[in-house]
């Protein structure tokens, strides 16, 4: 089992909504917030949690939908914090995490149960406790709308130092947002292959599962690049290690 609801999940919810539309993207236009919240608690209060499905979602998802400027949309796996880092301080790309559904629910625990209206707060299945459950439908989903809206060039932030692979076509990234890319709408897709700093190099562009990718985006029809440790982003890595060799802005040779 997982960790409960997170408490004053209300309260949680509806502030970050407010601050979305009032301060951090007005452009989202007019939603309401106390609405959304109540579409959002009748997908799964007085339910099962491992009954949860994608398709459940798709009232409240349409309900929250707003645009996301071309080339702005930018996919990870297994790099979550340093995207959301990275897109806080430049601003210019827009991960799910960004948008009104993702920005509502991101580190948030959710889940309903049979018996009460309550929510519970004690505990909810853990994430591959069963397919169907609360979050896990609720991330599939959202990121299906996410990747539907991807115009433009698009980024993929990848992780080099992964203990499995860079790329799983069973992540989210991999077995969703992949397919729901459309080649007409999207003029290339850049890959970011961080190395942890101080972790292995695994894996780079051209190399094991990140060269799978890159055969497979070839397949579908896309334009292609990638960087190994693409340096805007490693510098926000440096933060908590500027000693690092890799974070010298002159090297000594
Ligand atoms: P990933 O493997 O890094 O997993 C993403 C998130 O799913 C993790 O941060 C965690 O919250 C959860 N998760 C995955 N496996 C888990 C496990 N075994 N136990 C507990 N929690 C687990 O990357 P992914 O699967 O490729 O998904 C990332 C992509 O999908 C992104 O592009 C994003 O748009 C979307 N997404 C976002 C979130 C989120 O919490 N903000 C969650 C899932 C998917």
């Amino acid at each position: 089992t997982g960790r409960g609801t997170t408490a004053n999940l209300e309260e949680i919810v509806i502030g970050r909504c407010n601050d979305y539309i009032g301060l951090k993207n007005p452009a989202a236009g007019k939603k309401n917030c106390t609405l959304l919240w109540q579409t959002l608690k009748s997908v799964f209060a007085s339910k099962d949690p491992c009954k949860i499905t994608q398709d459940d979602y798709k009232p409240f998802l349409t309900m929250a939908e707003h645009d996301i400027p071309s080339g702005k949309s930018i996919f990870w796996s297994q790099t979550g914090e340093l995207t959301r880092q990275y897109a806080d301080i430049v601003k210019n790309v827009m991960p799910l995490e960004s948008t009104l559904t993702g920005y509502m629910m991101n580190g948030l625990n959710w889940c309903g149960q049979r018996s009460s209206s309550e929510l519970n707060y004690e505990v909810c299945p853990a994430w591959n406790e069963c397919e169907e459950n609360a979050a896990k439908s609720f991330w599939r989903s959202a990121s299906v709308v996410y990747a539907k809206k991807a115009s433009g060039e698009v980024k993929v932030v990848l992780n080099g130092s992964s203990q499995t692979r860079a790329f799983r076509t069973e992540s989210i990234f991999g077995s969703i947002e992949l397919g729901n890319l459309d080649t007409n709408r999207i003029s290339s897709i850049q890959l970011w292959i961080m190395d942890n700093l101080s972790g292995s190099d695994k894996e780079s562009c051209g190399v094991g599962s990140i060269a799978q990718l890159e055969i497979a985006l070839k397949h579908k029809g896309f334009k292609f690049s990638c960087i190994d440790n693409y340096r805007p982003v490693q510098l926000i890595q440096c933060i908590w290690m500027p000693e690092h060799k890799s974070c010298n802005i002159c090297p000594k040779n």
